[in-house]
C-alpha cells in the first residue's frame, strides 16, 4: 500500500503562510466551496502559485461542495449587520456572504433556499436532482480555473505554465445524516451520488468522482443505524469515498464509536465495491488506521491550526488558547499542561531543562531545533506559550496567544504531524500499540488518567480489532 495521504484543509487566508512555508509537511490541499466561490480570483492565483511551489505539483485534491450548509441555513447565519433596535430582526438576518456567494454559483434550489432563508429538504433535492448535481460538479471543475484565466496575472502564470487550477477529484453533493434520522436523507444521498456517477461519465469523464459520507459519532455507536448506512454506501459504484464524522474528537470518543468507525470502514473497504477512503477530519487514531497492516484509510485531512475534528455545519471559531501538540500523546494540550508533561521529560541529571533531552525525548522538528535553543532552552520552550492581553468582541479581557506563539506552535504541529505519517509504516502494529500504552502510563503520572485515557483506549481497540483476529 502506498504512503498515506496527509491532507491539509485550507481554513482562512491567515493560514496561507503555513501552506507556503511548510510545503514538505503535507501532500494535498482541500478547500471549502464557499472560500472558492467568494474569494474566486485570490484563491485561484494562490493555488496556482502553491502548485508551482509544492514538490507534488498537483496539490489541490478537492473542493468541498459544502452542501450540508444549506440543510441548516441558520447555522450559516450572519448577525453582524443586525440592528438591535429594529423590531423586525428577521429583516437584517442574512446568510454569511461566502455561503450566499456559493449559493449564487450553484443557482436553482440552493439559491432559492438562501433567498428565502429556508433549509433545503430531501424532497427539494430529489425534484431537482440532475441540475443540482451538474451545477455542483461544474463549479468544482470550472469556477477557480475560469477565475484564474480572468486575472491580470494570467499571462505571467501561463508563461510559467501555471495556467490551470483543477481539483484531482470531484466530490458529489452530500447531505448530513443526523443521528436517529439517517433514513430522512439516506435515499436522497444515494440518488445524488448515482446521478453524479451518470453525469460524470458523459460530461466530466477526465475526472475521478468521489462520494462524501457525513454522519454523527452517535451513528457510529448505534449498530442498527450504522448497518443502514453501511448497506446503502457499500453498494455504491464509486471507488473513492470521503468520510466526515461531525465534530468527532477521537480523543474523547467512546469505545463503541471507535469500534463502529472500524466496522464501517472495514465493510466499505472490503465490500463488493471496495472503496479508497479518506477521513476529512481525523486525528492520530485515523492515522493509525492508514497503517499498511490495517489499510482502512488511504489518507487523513485536518486544518493547519489543529482542526482534527470539525462540525459539518459552518460555525464561528472559538477563543484561541495557547496550545502545544505533544508528540508522545498525539494530541494538543493547553500550554500549561504541555509544560507540565514536557518538563518532566527534559531534566538532566542535575534537574535542569536540557536542550538535548528535549530533542531526544519530546521533539526534534526544525521548529523545536531553533526555538528550544541554548543557552536557555527553557525560556525558548516558553515562547510556545506566550500570551498577550486582549479585549474580545464581547468586551471581556482575555489572554490570547501572541502572533509568534501561534506561528511556531503551528509549525511544530505541522512538522510533527508530517513525521507521524512518514514513520507510520516503519513500525509494526504491536510496536504502535506498545508506544500508545507506554505514552498512556507516562501521561497518567504527569497529566492524570482522565486526560490521556484515550491512548489506552486506542491501544485496546487496535489490539482487539486488528491483532487478536476479531475483525467481525
Ligand atoms: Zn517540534
Amino acid at each position: 500500500m502506498s504512503k498515506p495521504l496527509h491532507i491539509l484543509k485550507y481554513g482562512s487566508h491567515s493560514e496561507q503562510r503555513h501552506f507556503m512555508e511548510n510545503l514538505d509537511a503535507y501532500d494535498q490541499v482541500l478547500i471549502s466551496g464557499s472560500t472558492a466561490a467568494y474569494f474566486q480570483a485570490g484563491m485561484s492565483v494562490f493555488l496556482a502559485k502553491l502548485k508551482n511551489a509544492h514538490p507534488a505539483q498537483r496539490v489541490l485534491l478537492a473542493i468541498d461542495p459544502q452542501t450540508p450548509a444549506f440543510q441548516d441555513i441558520a447555522a450559516g447565519a450572519d448577525l453582524s449587520g443586525t440592528d438591535q433596535d429594529n423590531d423586525d430582526i428577521s429583516s437584517t438576518w442574512r446568510v454569511k456572504p461566502s455561503l450566499a456567494s456559493l449559493a449564487d454559483v450553484y443557482g436553482g434550489i440552493v439559491h432559492d433556499c438562501v433567498e428565502s432563508c429556508d433549509p433545503l429538504t430531501p424532497e427539494q433535492v430529489s425534484e431537482d436532482l440532475d441540475s443540482m448535481c451538474d451545477n455542483v460538479l461544474r463549479f468544482q471543475v470550472a469556477h477557480l480555473d475560469d477565475a484564474l484565466k480572468a486575472t491580470e496575472d494570467y499571462k505571467y502564470l501561463k508563461y510559467a505554465q501555471l495556467d490551470t487550477v483543477i481539483p484531482a477529484v470531484l466530490l458529489a453533493p452530500y447531505f448530513f445524516m443526523a443521528p436517529d434520522s439517517v433514513d430522512e436523507w439516506l435515499e436522497t444521498n444515494l440518488h445524488v451520488i448515482q446521478t453524479c456517477i451518470d453525469i460524470a461519465k458523459t460530461r466530466y469523464s477526465g475526472f475521478d468522482l468521489a462520494a462524501v459520507l457525513a454522519i454523527g459519532p452517535d451513528t457510529l455507536g448505534d449498530p442498527t443505524e450504522l448497518k443502514t448506512v453501511i448497506d446503502g454506501y457499500s453498494e455504491l459504484g464509486v471507488e473513492q469515498l470521503f468520510v466526515w464524522f461531525d465534530d468527532f474528537d477521537e480523543t474523547t470518543a467512546i469505545n463503541e464509536q471507535l469500534e463502529g468507525l472500524c466496522k464501517l470502514l472495514t465493510k466499505l473497504v472490503t465490500g463488493t465495491h471496495p472503496k479508497r477512503i479518506i477521513n476529512l477530519f481525523g486525528g492520530y487514531f485515523s492515522t493509525l488506521l492508514c497503517h499498511q497492516d490495517i489499510g482502512l484509510l488511504a489518507g487523513v485531512c485536518h486544518g493547519p491550526g489543529y482542526g482534527e475534528y470539525r462540525s459539518v455545519f459552518p460555525v464561528g471559531g472559538g477563543i484561541p488558547y495557547p496550545k502545544f501538540y505533544i508528540p508522545q500523546f498525539h494530541n494538543r494540550f493547553i500550554f500549561r499542561e504541555g509544560l507540565r508533561a514536557v518538563t518532566s521529560l527534559v531534566r538532566d541529571e542535575a534537574g535542569k531543562f536540557s536542550r538535548q533531552h528535549y530533542l531526544d525525548e519530546v521533539c526534534s522538528c526544525d521548529t523545536c531545533q531553533s526555538v528550544v535553543s541554548d543557552p536557555n532552552p527553557s525560556a525558548g520552550f516558553l515562547r510556545y506559550g506566550q500570551t498577550k492581553r486582549s479585549i474580545g468582541r464581547d468586551g471581556i479581557v482575555r489572554m490570547f496567544p501572541t502572533a509568534e506563539a501561534s506561528l511556531i506552535s503551528t509549525r511544530h504541529y505541522l512538522q510533527t504531524k508530517h513525521l507521524e505519517f512518514q514513520i507510520l509504516n516503519g513500525k509494526t502494529l504491536p510496536e504502535h500499540v506498545e508506544d500508545l500504552r507506554s505514552a498512556y502510563l507516562f501521561g497518567k503520572t504527569t497529566l492524570g488518567t482522565n486526560r490521556v485515557k484515550y491512548l489506552d483506549r486506542w491501544a485496546s481497540i487496535i489490539q482487539h480489532q486488528f491483532l487478536s483476529g476479531n475483525q467481525d
